[in-house]
């Protein structure tokens, strides 16, 4: 049976007035199992206006009871994490257990939010002059949205929205359309958590309605994931039409494995970040660095190894290493990268293509591929490939390793491997990328940290989450104030100073 979904405006279900309808695909089947209404302007307008009221009365609300809601929020969740990480898996196509991870990481950011009577604090000078003080306020700025990918479901809406609501803004969620029942269900826990209605909404789709979002001078702010391309237009139309905006895009996530390395542990990290969530993630590693052909010819042949013995299974088998691709086009995508790379001369050491999973025969499922041999004129090296493919590029020593990630157009994570303090120290201090991990292959920052690439990765000058979250949902008004005995003093016709 196909579920028809909606928008959820104004605490409540809608389908709109668009008649468009996009499908929403079941990846370890290849059918359709629901519909989701594609939003027009008007559906979009409707939306915006909605939040728009709410959030004239939201923003007045004290921050520790905006926190209140947070705090309830999160106990709601507590009774729906199962359920919901079953949601996630059977539209995307990760594992259970991967799909908790999605929502758990969300979730922190949810506890960092309701800190927010704390964050909220802004700065106060006494007696800037005489009988002068200085206070800053944050103030939010209103209505804004947050555009989001497929890939992390829970987690990215969670990462917008949680700091948007708590400085007081109404945020409008403009999800995925390949797997929007997440965030759907996130929202009524929302209302259900004591968030007044509208406050936040949800409006389904694809251009349109983000065009509506970007144009509408009512929409103060954007925040967008995704590919690339998509996240420099969305910058870039957003500073056109005057809106504040981070954008944050692909990636390609090298893994520096020095000779020093425990290669035993390199290779699991490889595995696990490289095909963990068939490579859909953007912190996935997707080349890894060996220095020195020996470390090289070592760790290839225990990655072939391992590979060997992955489980590839349905996103609902317990045992599963990872589960489908999330639609046909990515795996199309995929397999296309994979003769491309055979093309460009690559080594290719395992082939996933042709992979099918026996009774699921047309679910998006592709078996890992490793290459060797992989050079930075590919394409295989330039471009986001997004799927379970693992590319080796060797490099004679630590200064050619080094330069690879930082020389990269991309520049979202990065990881090396290493015993030695020393190289690691410079390594971290040099390399030209966002975020680092050290002996830690998908370095995602704690909630309380912020997290954003550089380079073609991030568009922005803030982060997401962390204090920069609070910095992008609000703006500062700064109050010089002097309450005078009397009038003392006539006019000053010279610039005032404090000295
Ligand atoms: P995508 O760019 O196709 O879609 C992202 C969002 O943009 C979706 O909500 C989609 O509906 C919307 N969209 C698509 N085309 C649009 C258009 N022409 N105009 C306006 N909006 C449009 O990305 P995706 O396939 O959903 O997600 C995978 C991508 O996201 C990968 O490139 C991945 O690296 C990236 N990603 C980046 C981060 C990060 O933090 N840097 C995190 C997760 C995912």
């Amino acid at each position: 049976m196909v579920r028809e979904l909606t928008h959820f405006i104004g605490g409540k279900h809608t389908t709109g007035t668009s008649g468009l309808f996009a499908d929403v695909y079941d990846p370890n089947t290849g059918a359709v199992q629901a519909r989701v209404p594609l939003a027009g302007r008007a559906d979009a307008e409707a939306a915006i206006a909605d939040a728009e009221e709410a959030q004239r009365e939201w923003g007045q609300w004290n921050p520790q009871r905006r926190a209140r809601v947070l705090m309830r929020f999160l106990q709601l969740i507590e009774g729906e994490r199962d359920s919901l990480a079953r949601l996630l898996s059977a539209e995307h196509g990760k594992t259970v257990a991967d799909a908790h991870g999605d929502l758990q990481r969300g979730l922190e950011v949810v506890e960092f939010a309701a800190g927010i009577p704390h964050l909220l604090k802004g700065e106060f000078t006494d007696s800037a002059g005489t009988g002068i003080d200085v206070h800053s306020l944050r103030a939010p700025l209103g209505v804004v949205a947050g555009i989001t990918p497929f890939n992390f479901p829970a987690m990215i809406p969670l990462w917008k929205a949680a700091p948007a609501l708590a400085c007081g803004n109404a945020f409008i969620l403009k999800p995925s359309e390949r797997d929007p029942s997440v965030p759907l269900r996130l929202a009524e826990l929302f209302l259900e958590a004591g968030l007044p209605p509208g406050v936040l909404n949800v409006v389904n789709g694809g251009k349109e309605a983000v065009d509506t979002l970007l144009e509408d001078p009512r929409v103060q702010a954007l925040g967008f994931v995704g590919s690339t391309p998509i996240a420099a237009h969305i910058y870039a139309t957003a500073a056109a039409h005057g809106k504040r905006a981070q954008c944050f895009g692909g990636a390609k996530n090298h893994m520096i494995v020095m000779p020093d390395a425990d290669l035993d542990q390199a290779a699991e990290a490889l595995i696990g970040a490289g095909y963990g969530s068939a490579g859909e993630r953007c912190m996935a590693i997707s080349v890894a660095v060996p220095v020195g052909e020996e470390t090289a010819d070592a760790l290839v042949a225990k990655l072939k190894e391992r590979i060997a013995s992955l489980r590839i299974g349905t996103s609902d088998d317990p045992d599963a290493d990872f589960g489908p691709l999330v639609s046909r086009d990515a795996l199309d995508r995929v397999n296309r990268y994979v003769g491309i790379g055979v093309g460009e001369g690559a080594e290719l050491v395992v082939d996933g293509r042709g992979f099918t999973l026996e009774g699921h025969e047309n679910g998006f499922f592709a078996g890992a591929s490793l290459f060797d041999r992989v050079t930075p004129a590919m394409r295989i090296y330039q471009e986001e490939i997004f799927g379970p493919v693992l590319c080796v590029a060797r490099a004679a020593d630590y200064e050619s390793a080094l330069r690879l990630p930082s020389e990269h157009p991309y520049g979202n994570g990065v990881a090396i491997f290493t015993r030695d303090g020393d190289t690691a120290r410079d390594f971290t201090r040099r390399v030209n990328t966002g975020m680092v991990g050290v002996n830690v292959p998908i370095p995602v920052p704690v909630a309380y940290h912020t997290f954003g690439g550089w380079k073609r990765s991030g568009f922005g000058d803030l982060n997401q989450h962390g204090p920069d979250s609070i910095r992008f949902y609000t703006r500062t008004k700064t109050v010089t104030s002097r309450w005078p005995s009397g009038v003392k003093e006539g006019a000053s016709f010279t610039m005032p100073t404090m000295g």
